[in-house]
């Protein structure tokens, strides 16, 4: 899996310095302020007058906390997600509000699209890995005889060739997608793909866009984080990082974070200790406020 963060929203904060007359001035151009300034707009508190909301760290979480979710979808950010399966993007792309671009099964060659992808159940186990090896190879063989059928058919263009030799292409097959979403549309796909019910790959593939996205607008996603559970899988957890508050858990367990900022899950009277893994990538910070001309 490769993931890269290749375009977000930036802020344009002189343009909006100039919307409220002078009035407002945003901090920097992440798409966090602009959020910020949307809200703001919308009952002209340019000034910042409710303490707890002064920050807009503050004023994101209550924004979350009382559900005020449109405005998260002023900024948005596109990643290209690179050598995933077919299954995962099947299941990604239900998000029906999140935007795709997919590698066309019917103009690229299955042998140009990179290796199988194994399944991260499988992933180390010879034996597993000896027979998708075995299944992905028999795929290819049979798909070039097909493809060979096609052609020699009259008048069968090579797309349409493609298109019906892919049908013996398994699960496994590897694709290349981009995807935008705005700040709404990402939090809706995280917390339900990043969970010890999904599919592994999905999951984790959740993780690695939240690191992402907590590296580019961190107080839109403050409140979400990363804990590894017992099995060994890293899900999506919200609101860990609030000493004492309990919060959802994966199947069914509540999780509470101590002093120390450890997540502790119960789950019918017994407490187990779950590492909390939060993500937070490093990326190019193109995020400078440039000062106010
Ligand atoms: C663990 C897991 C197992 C799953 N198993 C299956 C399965 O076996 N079979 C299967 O078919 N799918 C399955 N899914 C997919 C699931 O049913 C959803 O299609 C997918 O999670 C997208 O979520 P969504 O439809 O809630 O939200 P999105 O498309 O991401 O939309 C976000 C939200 O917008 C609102 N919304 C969007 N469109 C509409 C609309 N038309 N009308 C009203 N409100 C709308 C809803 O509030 C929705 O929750 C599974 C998903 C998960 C996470």
């Amino acid at each position: 899996m490769r993931v890269e963060l290749v375009a977000w929203t930036t802020f344009d904060t002189h343009a909006a310095e100039l919307a409220s007359e002078m009035e407002y001035h945003p901090r920097d151009d992440r798409a966090q302020e602009l959020i910020e300034f949307a809200g703001r707009q919308c009952y002209r508190s340019w000034g910042r007058p409710n303490q707890a909301t002064a920050t807009n760290e503050g004023y994101l979480e209550h924004i979350i906390e009382v559900g005020h979710l449109s405005v998260l979808e002023h900024g948005s950010a596109t990643f290209h997600v690179g050598h995933v399966s077919r299954s995962l993007t099947h299941e990604l792309i239900r998000h029906r509000h999140l935007s795709y671009s997919q590698l066309s099964q019917r103009f690229v060659v299955a042998k140009n699209t990179g290796d199988f992808v194994v399944p991260p159940l499988f992933s180390g186990n010879e034996a597993a890995l000896n027979r998708l090896e075995r299944a992905w190879y028999s795929a290819l063989d049979i798909y070039d005889e097909l493809l060979a059928i096609a052609e020699d058919m009259p008048e069968t263009k090579r797309k349409e060739a493609r298109e019906a030799a892919r049908a013996v292409l398994p699960n496994m097959t590897p694709t290349d997608i981009v995807v935008t979403g705005n700040h709404r549309a990402w939090r809706e796909m995280l917390m339900k793909r990043g969970t010890a019910e999904a599919d592994a790959e999905i999951c984790a593939l959740a993780v690695e866009i939240l690191g992402h996205l907590k590296g580019l607008e961190p107080n839109v996603y403050a409140d979400l984080d990363t804990v590894r559970t017992d099995t060994g899988r890293t899900i999506i957890v919200q609101g860990s990082q609030k000493p004492g508050k309990a919060v959802a858990g994966p199947l069914g367990t509540s999780i509470q974070t101590n002093a120390r900022g450890t997540a502790v899950v119960g789950s019918g009277g017994s407490v187990d200790r779950f590492e909390v893994t939060t993500v937070h990538k490093t990326i190019k910070d193109p995020h400078l406020y440039k000062g106010t001309p």
